[in-house]
């Protein structure tokens, strides 16, 4: 049966195959797939697994801005496609960020879409994340709540370059702003070097990701603030500061504006606020779940604000919502497995936990039973009936098989 859980990443299983998406711990030994550079989602290079996969641009983004990959990931391309067994995983634009990609998993039951994070366009850097039709549909809902609406590209762009040119550097200071140093920088860089003649200067983690932006053909001006350009530049006070968004500064005649998404909630809170997002809105998100028209959704990512997303997807769309947990989610709702399957189940798990008295991680038993094609539900239901009957004990998260019971 597929069935999509989380368990260290995104796990997509269809009998005893499968794939790990985005993982942030080796819980599973399936193929891994990273869908960008952000640290969140490529925690899969600082840990060894046996087969990674990441588009070639990832790969250069996370070597460049961590210096390290403990592996050496095969090399996605957008638009091609990755077989494992009965699994067939197509890499597909996220527009998020350089190199970001969603994920399509094709297996005989149904198509699992993973977007991992994506934005629907209107930038200056990426182009629209695909739309794909799929059945179970993984989406990032970072910004899933009516609360945020970002503004058209053109007229933010348009905000920022004001801001910098006639209220900061017309009063002798140096406009900054602190954003993410993969994806909203190179953004900020193309509008000041396409509507203005400010010079930009970079802090390091910047201009290492934007290096890497030129080598694949994006034609950015920038210099480095250690370069001599830079430190004349910033002497001079007419240039325009890109720096992330932990980095800090100092200086009487920096002013500094905050770059990010989350910007459309704390306007006018601190310093100066630009709903600058790489992500899809409320209504993006809502508009791609449509087009995708999947039979379910599973939601990922987002704070108290966005809890109520799958209940909007619900209420207006009409679909089947709820955020992918642990717990494992199929295209079916849940039926009892009939008595022969339940048979089967119990019988591998006591020939998985075969030597009495030994004790074995539950995890590891999930993992071994789902390489014999049982879903995590399945695994636990079989569970337990075992621990029920008194043929294996539980305790916390180790399985132990009874002596006593199997007689
Ligand atoms: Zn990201
Ligand atoms: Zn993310």
């Amino acid at each position: 049966m597929l069935s999509v859980r989380r368990q260290g990443g995104v796990v997509v299983e269809y009998m005893g195959q499968g794939v790990i998406l985005d993982p942030s711990s080796t819980s599973v030994e399936y193929p891994v797939f990273v869908s960008h550079a952000h640290g969140d989602h490529s925690a899969a290079f600082r840990f060894p697994c046996t087969s990674s996969h990441a588009t070639e641009e990832t790969i250069r983004l996370v070597k460049a801005l961590s210096g390290r990959c403990l592996q050496e990931p095969k090399r996605l391309t957008i638009g091609g496609k990755v077989r494992i067994g009965d699994v067939e995983v197509k890499t597909l634009n996220a527009g998020h960020i350089l190199g970001s990609a969603q994920f399509e998993v094709d297996t005989p039951e149904g198509i699992v879409l993973y977007t991992g994070d994506f934005s629907l366009g209107d930038s200056y850097t990426m182009k629209p994340a695909e739309i794909v039709r799929c059945d179970l549909l993984i989406i990032e809902t970072t910004f899933g709540s009516p609360v945020f609406s970002f503004p058209k590209r053109e007229q933010l762009a348009i905000d920022m370059v004001k801001w910098a040119t006639i209220e900061v550097v017309s009063k002798g200071h140096i406009p900054v702003f602190k954003t993410d140093s993969i994806g909203n920088a190179q953004e900020i860089i193309t509008i000041f070097n396409r509507l203005t003649r400010l010079p930009v200067v970079t802090v390091k983690g910047v201009t290492k990701a934007s290096d890497v932006y030129r080598e694949y053909g994006f034609n950015l001006e920038y210099f480095d603030s250690d370069s001599d350009e830079g430190v004349e530049l910033l002497e001079s006070g007419k240039c325009v500061l890109i720096a992330s968004k932990g980095s800090k500064l100092a200086g009487e005649n920096l002013e500094i504006a905050l770059a990010s998404g989350w910007a459309s909630i704390m306007r006018g809170k601190t310093s100066r606020q630009f709903p600058l997002s790489d992500h899809a809105d409320f209504r993006g998100l809502l508009g791609f779940i449509k087009s995708c028209k999947p039979k379910k959704v599973l939601t990922m990512h987002g704070g108290a604000l966005t809890r109520g997303f799958a209940d909007y997807v619900k209420a207006r769309l009409g679909i089947d919502a709820k955020p992918l947990t642990i717990r494992g989610e199929t295209l079916f709702r849940h039926a009892s497995m009939n008595e022969s399957r339940m048979k089967a189940c119990c019988d591998q798990v006591i020939s998985t936990v075969r030597i009495p008295g030994f004790v074995y991680v539950k995890r590891w038993v999930l993992s071994e039973m789902a390489k014999k094609g049982f879903s995590y539900r399945e695994t636990e239901d079989a569970l337990s009936r075992l621990i029920e009957r008194g043929i294996i004990s539980v305790e916390g998260s180790e399985i132990k098989l009874n002596i006593e019971g199997l007689k």
